[in-house]
């Protein structure tokens, strides 16, 4: 047992006063604590800020989210469901029933990687823990490790599922923090491995998320999020993709695409877009704009059937897309 403070904010201004590892549902913050992969010595529990940031609201300039909104409420709300299907599903297809109650919208999106040599202290060599000690599953197992946006110091997956609706539906997020409030694109929120694997966000020290904003697109109704598992409920993602759709006729005027389970971050496949613009959809044009998706994939060994795979999926997910009664 290692001791750690422990502090209950009122309010947005007392929790980044505090200065701390927030607590919302704990569902990834404890788990970790109790492997000894984080050890926060300050631990502010931000549950009270509920009261002011979990509402969900829908109107004619889009949808906000409140960062203490649970998974289950969200996935469940009938404008998300009715308006928003791919966010609907990429929250009821996570984790499972007493998690989604449980957590947050918040937490989601800063849950950690599931690379077992992350969660296990017994392994020395990983540069996301240990920055500088090197990375075990270069040439360890890395089965379910990424393919998209790695580099030489770590190929950890992301694992959420809500971060890819909310990537491929522009989504800003809401900060609280020591120097005031700030809204970003949710595409700049994380970043790549790179150098250095421990920096997994562009959060400042002390920098609370209060919200999202999700803009309102017409077309959003034609989405949907499909999800590749070793087992069909309570796994991670192996390869996913979210998918939104503007069709004339069978044309594609726009596509929003985003992956999941195959990259180091919430993934957008601009390409993949930019392939089907104007192509009549169909398996043929669904396949160029996967093989677009996976053009820059690199692989390591277990994870080679990954590229394939997210391909596959990809290309599904636009043919049932495309086949939704809208
Ligand atoms: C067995 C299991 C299976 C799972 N399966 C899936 C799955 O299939 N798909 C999926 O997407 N997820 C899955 N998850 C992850 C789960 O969804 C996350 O653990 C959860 O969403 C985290 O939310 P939380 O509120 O519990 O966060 P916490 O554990 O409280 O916090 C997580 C991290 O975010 C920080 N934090 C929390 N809230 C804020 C905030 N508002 N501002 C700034 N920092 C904050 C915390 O300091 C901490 O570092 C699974 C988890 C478990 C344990
Ligand atoms: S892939 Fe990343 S998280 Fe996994 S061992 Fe390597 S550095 Fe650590």
């Amino acid at each position: 047992m290692r001791p750690f403070a422990y502090a209950r904010a009122n309010d947005a201004a007392e929790a980044v006063k505090a200065g701390g590892t927030f607590l919302a549902g704990g569902t990834t913050l404890l788990d970790l604590m109790k492997l000894d992969v984080m050890r926060p010595e300050r631990v502010v529990d931000i549950n009270d800020l509920s009261r002011e940031f979990s509402a969900i609201a829908y109107g004619p300039q889009g949808l906000r989210l409140g960062a203490l909104a649970h998974m289950a409420e969200a996935a469940q709300h009938p404008d998300i469901v009715r308006e928003f299907p791919v966010i609907a599903q990429s929250l009821s297809l996570a984790a499972s029933a007493q998690l989604r109650n449980m957590a947050t919208l918040g937490g989601n999106v800063l849950q950690r990687t599931r690379c077992t040599y992350f969660r296990d202290t017994s392994w020395s060599r990983c540069n996301k823990r240990e920055p500088g000690s090197g990375c075990a599953a270069l040439e360890g197992v890395n089965r379910k490790h990424a393919v998209l946006g790695t580099s030489p110091n770590c190929i950890a997956t992301y694992a959420g599922d809500f971060g890819q609706s909310l990537i491929a539906l522009d989504a800003a997020v809401e900060l609280a923090g020591p120097s005031g409030a700030r809204r970003m694109a949710f595409a700049d929120l994380h970043v790549a491995p790179g150098d250095d694997p421990s920096v997994e966000t562009v959060l400042r020290p002390g920098e609370l998320i209060t919200g999202f904003i999700v803009p309102a697109l017409p077309f959003a109704r034609r989405s949907l999020y499909l999800k590749i598992r070793d087992r069909q409920s309570y796994e991670f993602a192996l390869a996913s993709a979210a998918v939104a759709l503007d069709l004339d006729a069978g044309t594609v005027r726009q596509a929003r695409i985003a992956l999941g389970g195959v990259a180091t971050r919430p993934w957008r496949a601009r390409e993949a877009e930019a392939a089907l613009r104007g192509k009549a959809l169909d398996e043929s044009s669904a396949r160029a704009a996967a093989e677009a998706a996976f053009a820059g994939a690199v692989t390591h060994g277990g994870n080679d059937y990954k590229p394939e795979l997210g391909k596959r999926t990809l290309v599904r997910a636009l043919l049932q897309a495309k086949a939704l009664e809208v």
